[in-house]
């Protein structure tokens, strides 16, 4: 289904088109073309990218900007479109009010917040188009906001498109943002790659037509064959694990056998084992045994004509299809029983989507994820994750940032609102602690507190309001940074701190594992806004790996 027969089809993609145009008109991209480009895009990669032909998701993703960037506010869409599709359009503007803070520890809570709010399957979906458009237009963008959304979309989308199952998807999200995040790796891998990559496709393409007169020959069906290249980022992570020898990776360049059965694919193994002899451990079936995520394939690498070395991968259409696209490809491969999603710990969602895509038809309620609904994900004014168990209060949310933000807090404001501290919250809450120097918990808290963490913190600073003394319980901050060692790197870092006005207390380092050293620096205690500044800037010297703090 194109998207161009879909609007002529359908009247609500063609009343959506409409609004949608009408609302953007007059806007423009920073690239200069008309803005409704935009949703355009992002409506046409869910239909004839992922063909998920779905009429309410093609809607929203025509909408989903409407809300949010033109006077047309949410109860106009309301007006005029289904509730359902007002849902999606809803959900995705939530989704844009989360920011990335570049803190480690926060991102897991990011990703979480993203699943949790998008309640509905559609509305990740309407979000990775999105972003994936963003991505493929970002060089229109100014630099500092180009590394902040590069590095949103590898520690956040690419990570999230992965677990739906969607690769292809996840790869492209990954090689637009490697080249923002690491310049000089990307030039170096261009530089030293593309002579490789050049050489490894002139074999491929010779060598395709002698595989398939094989196939032919030995009565193997074939519905395709073609090679894919290794994506950069992803040769990147495996070069890291190789020190960067680049003969130590096989699969710079594959070829792809799609075979109509997986009878076939067994067969075409044959075959090939017939004729080219295989390197040893390096046959994979994951047919019979599926990957975590679902992924499936027969792989083996052979040395081919010339006696050169190459992998082959060998698979079904659909299981094609359900590696490039998972989540999405199910829609058309509904009967498909596999697991798609990644990661052993999220099998509730993986019993979610299966039971979502075995009985599509039946029932919209089967989209909903609620796999966090014992969790809540609010958010702090700044569009930082707070996760919290269910029925927690603006009490728990303060002492989840920090117990001095809890000891201190005399009332919230929840969504702009003043509301009182037992208020329970709700998943997308926006809450502002109001704090007062001095001021010490009650004990009535105890009463409505959820978390134990709040509770216990709670417990103690009463204890010591009753000796008559406030407690400050952290003055110090320790960073932990993995570095890969270079001269000079020690003074880089400890020059950023003193320049930021930090008191280094003390600090130590020592080496990891060949080149890599962990330092750790204790300073001054830092208010939040100042460390996460400070960690942005820690992690953009050349050779720091990963910043790590903790409060001591
Ligand atoms: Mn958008």
């Amino acid at each position: 289904m194109t998207f161009e027969g879909l609007l002529k089809n359908s009247p609500d993609i063609k009343k959506a088109f409409d609004f949608s145009k009408k609302a953007h008109s007059g806007q423009k991209r920073k690239n200069g073309e008309p803005y409704f480009n935009h949703p355009l895009a992002t409506a046409k990669t869910i239909i004839e990218e992922w063909k998920f032909d779905d009429l309410a998701t093609t809607a929203a993703a025509l909408l989903h900007d409407v809300a949010e960037d033109t006077p047309h506010d949410i109860n106009e869409i309301k007006k005029n479109f289904s509730e359902e599709i007002v849902f999606l359009v809803d959900g995705v503007t939530k989704l844009g009010h989360v920011k990335y803070r570049g803190i480690e520890t926060r991102i897991e809570n990011m990703r979480k917040f993203i699943l949790a709010l998008s309640k509905d399957i559609r509305v990740l979906l309407i979000k990775l188009a999105d972003r994936l458009h963003n991505m493929r237009t970002l060089n229109a963008l100014p630099p500092q906001k180009q590394r902040r959304i590069a590095l949103e979309t590898m520690e956040i989308y690419a990570p999230l498109a992965y677990r739906l199952g969607m690769f292809k998807v996840s790869g492209e999200l990954e090689d637009l943002a490697f080249p923002y995040i690491y310049p000089q790796e990307h030039k170096w891998l261009l530089e030293n790659v593309k002579e490789k990559f050049e050489e490894r496709e002139k074999y491929a393409k010779k060598i395709i037509p002698i595989i398939t007169e094989r196939l032919k020959s030995n009565n193997v069906l074939l519905t395709k064959i073609d090679f894919r290249a290794k994506r950069y980022a992803s040769l990147y992570r495996k070069l890291l694990k190789h020190e960067m020898n680049l003969d130590d990776i096989h699969d710079l360049v594959a070829i792809r056998a799609i075979v109509p059965t997986i009878e076939n694919c067994y067969n075409a193994l044959g075959v090939i084992h017939k004729i080219w002899q295989p390197l040893p451990n390096r046959i994979k079936d994951y047919i019979a045994l599926p990957k975590i995520n679902g992924y499936k394939s027969l792989h083996t690498t052979i040395f081919g004509p010339e006696q050169k070395i190459i992998e082959i991968q060998i698979r079904t259409p659909e299981m094609h299809e359900i590696a490039e696209n998972g989540i999405a490809a199910h829609w058309a491969y509904q009967k498909n029983k596999a697991a798609i999603i990644s990661s052993a710990q999220e099998m509730s969602l993986v019993q979610k989507l299966r039971n979502w895509q075995t009985n599509k038809a039946s029932n919209l309620e089967d989209l909903k994820i609620d796999f966090f609904k014992d969790r809540i994900m609010s958010l702090t004014p700044k569009g930082e994750v707070i996760d919290l168990p269910q029925d927690s209060t603006p009490v728990d949310f303060a002492y989840q940032i920090h117990s001095e933000v809890g000891n201190h807090c005399v009332g919230a404001k929840i969504n702009g609102r003043i509301a009182s501290l037992d208020t329970k919250l709700k998943s997308g809450d926006l809450v502002e602690i109001l704090l007062q120097k001095n001021k010490l918990p009650s004990e009535a808290w105890l009463s409505f507190v959820k978390t134990t963490n709040a509770k216990n913190h709670i417990r103690s600073a009463l204890k010591y309001k009753k000796m008559g003394l406030l407690r400050h319980e952290n003055t110090e901050t320790e960073l932990k940074i993995v570095v890969e060692d270079r001269i000079g790197i020690l003074n880089d870092i400890t020059k950023i701190i003193a320049r930021s006005h930090i008191n280094i207390m003390s600090h130590q380092s020592h080496s990891v594992k060949d080149k890599f050293k962990t330092v750790k620096i204790v300073c001054d205690l830092i208010n939040k806004d100042k460390l996460e500044k400070l960690i942005i800037k820690l992690k953009e010297i050349k050779g720091v790996k990963s910043v790590e703090h903790h409060f001591i």
